[in-house]
């Protein structure tokens, strides 16, 4: 699972005005876009009217954290005249600092120049480290080492008061730069805090001839492992039953001095003392393991609780009062059915102060009420749900055009402006033309076909006969220009094409569609439909861009992934009832009540309400995840591709990942893409349900990351967190 991250506006400011978040913290994956962000943030704030603190015991800035991040906007805001005062937990670069002797530092992504003050290049840490110092020095820039800060308070003169644990400071302006890795995750057993437990391993030489404890499961326990094992007596303890997140090297490596002998290795094991000899629960087993050292190296915790003390909002928080927003939300649209309209203005705005004020369940009940109303409205007058039944529809059909166009040019908006925000954040900013092209590909569908046609060409075409005189003069044809939504929405997505007395080329269309070409998209694109034509998807991936990150991730999310195997089968027993009912008149009650229990579940309440309502809280994919039966029947030619070998569309990775989670974060979809990566394994869709969006390609800083065709070595499992 992706951490929570502080929420940050695009200059970098979080919600407490005047304290800043950059790095690791804010999501730079890597060195050089941590040193980015501090060089930018520190040169926005030097360039302020107020930069300067007009008290004279007051610094302008401060600075939290001495990594890449602290470090170069440190030195860009001396540069531009600041008064500055870095404070650092450990050393200078704590966290390069520990990383083991002799680590390659990647200087990624190639593309992007290096800015600030701070040098950077690929180097080995120790190099890199000393040159830093040398810059430190040089600029006798003011470092204070060894003061950890426990406390940061905005003042009503809006300066902030920070409390370290050799002191307090004051600032106009503070930047937090503490990264992530800070805070080490511990077990939380009994011996834990003893001098023979580690959280950290910096010099495997220093260890000959011990008994040694390694806990953990991921790349730095392993790496400990392997490294120490070398020249002592190591056993590594991993509550899990298969190393998953391992490099593919370090898991050969694992496996080949576990083979050897080299390494004992308990799966499945629960350490549960530290405080004598380790004390090791392996199912009804219990172990006791004499030992010199033991190191727990089970990764690092988002400061969370010190985020939180210092009143910055995460994202992705479910805070405030549920209750208060149901009750907000009922009672807008009980105003409604009484025409109150001043007490549905009154609780409008009572759900947006709530929302403002934290509480997220109120923004929930105003995004419902949005969808409730425009896919409660439209399905037309009379058939309108309530409170609209009668007048909605007409309510909303303005300028003597229905409340469908209407719906239709908001659409169309809505995904144009922020269709073209999107391609500015992936392409065009990223100069990534794989995404400048996608976009343009989304945006030109939906426009053309999706409503330059359906709302304008079509009666065109009919009026000035461009379809031939005769299928303009045939009513089956010329008066059902919504069927031409069929053109490029297939079965079982848009249905109706078959069914309804259509004109008979509908049906010849539909049939290529759906079953030929398709077919052919997926073996060369695999499920690229989803990302670059389908107005449905369209949407999530131009409004819902900006909440992709908070698609559901982990197991549990990917089970629920079933469901549309299920409005799957729906959408096929409905279709072979209504078109089956002219035949066999046994069919004709069935078609009936199903056709309209489909058209409420799946094209109301799971295309409409539901997914758009949660586009802010889960992003934008919900319906195109679990319940669209297109993407499923498409997931299933893909995968029968894959497995012939016959498919063209894959993932491929490098060795070159840092397991930094970029990938992970931004799948939409919510695949664990990194987990690939490291294991340097083929992506699919027989072990995922991937789109082909390539957003975790453009976003991945070491451009570990290609599309390409299947390899026949790929493990054939549906990888879960
Ligand atoms: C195994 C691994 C390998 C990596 N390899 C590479 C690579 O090859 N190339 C690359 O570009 N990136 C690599 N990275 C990523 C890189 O380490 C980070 O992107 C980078 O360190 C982020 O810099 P930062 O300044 O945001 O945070 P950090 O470097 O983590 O610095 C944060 C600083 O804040 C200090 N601090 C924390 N809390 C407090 C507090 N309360 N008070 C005072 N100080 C505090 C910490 O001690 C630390 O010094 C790797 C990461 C890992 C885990
Ligand atoms: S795995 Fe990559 S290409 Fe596939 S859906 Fe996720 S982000 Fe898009
Ligand atoms: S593949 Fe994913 S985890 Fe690995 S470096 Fe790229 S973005 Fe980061």
């Amino acid at each position: 699972m992706s951490p929570q991250r502080p929420v940050v506006n695009q200059h970098f400011e979080s919600n407490v005005p005047g304290l800043f978040i950059v790095g690791d913290l804010a999501g730079a994956p890597v060195v050089k876009i941590a040193m980015e962000q501090g060089h930018r943030v520190a040169a926005r704030i030097a360039s302020l009217p107020d930069a300067r603190s007009s008290l004279p015991d007051s610094f302008d800035v401060i600075i939290i954290g001495a990594g890449a991040a602290g470090l170069n906007a440190a030195l860009t805001a001396q540069e531009r005249g600041l008064r500055v005062l870095v404070v650092e937990q450990g050393k200078l670069a704590n966290t390069i600092e520990d990383f083991p002797e002799g680590k390659w530092i990647y200087a990624e992504p190639e593309s992007r120049a290096v800015e600030g003050k701070l040098w950077l290049e690929g180097a080995a840490k120790e190099d890199l480290l000393e040159r830093w110092r040398a810059a430190v020095r040089d600029t006798e820039l003011n470092l204070r080492t060894g003061e950890a800060v426990t406390g940061v308070k905005r003042r009503t003169d809006a300066h902030f008061d920070v409390t370290t644990s050799g002191g307090s400071y004051r600032a106009r302006r503070v930047i937090l730069a503490t990264g992530q890795r800070g805070n080490p995750r511990q077990l939380y057993v009994p011996g834990e805090d003893r001098p023979n437990v580690y959280h950290r391993l910096y010099s495997p030489k220093h260890y000959q001839e011990q008994n040694i404890l390694v806990v953990g499961g991921g790349n730095s326990a392993v790496e400990a492992a392997l490294a120490l094992c070398a020249r002592n007596h190591v056993t590594l303890s991993y509550r899990g039953k298969e190393f998953a997140r391992l490099f593919k090297e370090n898991r050969r490596r694992l496996e080949e001095a576990e083979k050897a002998g080299r390494l004992r290795v308990l799966r499945e094991s629960t350490v549960e003392s530290l405080a004598g000899p380790a004390v090791i629960r392996q199912g009804t087993q219990r172990l006791e393991l004499a030992f010199d050292h033991a190191f727990v190296l089970i990764g690092a915790e988002l400061p969370t609780q010190f985020l939180k003390s210092l009143g910055i909002r995460l994202e992705n928080e479910w805070t405030g009062s549920p209750v208060l927003a149901a009750v907000l939300t009922v009672a807008t649209l009980t105003s409604l059915a009484r025409f109150h309209w001043l007490a549905v203005l009154a609780c409008l705005a009572a759900l947006v102060v709530a929302g403002l004020r934290r509480n997220r369940y109120a923004w929930l009940g105003l995004t419902f009420l949005i969808a409730y109303t425009i896919y409660g409205a439209k399905l037309g007058t009379g058939a309108e749900f309530w409170p609209y039944r009668g007048w909605g529809y007409e309510f909303f059909s303005v300028f003597q055009r229905p409340m469908s166009f209407w719906y239709t040019v908001t659409y169309t908006a809505l995904m144009t402006v922020f269709g073209i925000q999107a391609a500015k954040r992936w392409g065009f900013d990223r100069k990534d033309r794989f995404q400048i092209w996608r976009y343009a590909s989304l945006i030109g569908f939906q426009w053309v076909f999706f409503f330059l046609i359906p709302e304008v060409l079509f009666q065109w075409a009919v009026k000035y006969e461009w379809v031939g005189r005769e299928l303009a003069a045939d009513p089956n044809f010329a008066n059902n220009a919504w069927r031409s939504y069929g053109i490029v929405y297939a079965w079982p997505l848009f249905f109706y094409t078959f069914f309804g007395a259509p004109h008979q080329i509908w049906i010849v269309w539909g049939l290529l569609l759906s079953f030929v070409i398709i077919p052919v998209l997926v073996l060369f694109h695999g499920k690229r439909y989803c990302s670059w034509i389908c107005g449905c998807g369209g949407l999530a991936e131009t409004l819902g861009d900006r909440w992709r990150h908070l698609a559901p991730k982990g197991h549990t999310a990917i089970q629920w992934e079933k469901m549309n195997a299920v409005v799957l089968g729906a959408a096929v027993v409905v279709t072979l009832l209504m078109v089956g009912q002219d035949v066999v008149r046994a069919f004709r009650t069935p078609a009936g009540v199903s056709i309209q229990w489909y058209r409420l579940i799946a094209d109301v309440w799971l295309v409409g309400i539901i997914p758009v309502a949660l586009y802010p809280f889960y992003g934008g994919k919900i319906w195109c995840r679990y319940w669209c039966p297109l993407a499923k029947m498409m997931d299933l030619f893909s995968a029968w591709f894959t497995r012939f070998k016959a498919s063209r569309f894959a993932i491929q990775a490098n060795d070159k990942c840092i397991a930094c989670g970029e990938c992970t974060r931004y799948c939409q979809v919510g695949i664990d893409v990194m987990q690939f990566a490291m294991k340097q394994e083929t992506l699919t869709n027989v072990n995922s349900s991937c789109i082909g969006c390539g957003i975790c390609i453009t976003v991945c800083p070491m451009d570990v990351l290609t599309f390409g065709r299947p390899q026949p070595s790929e493990a054939l499992i549906q990888i879960q967190t």
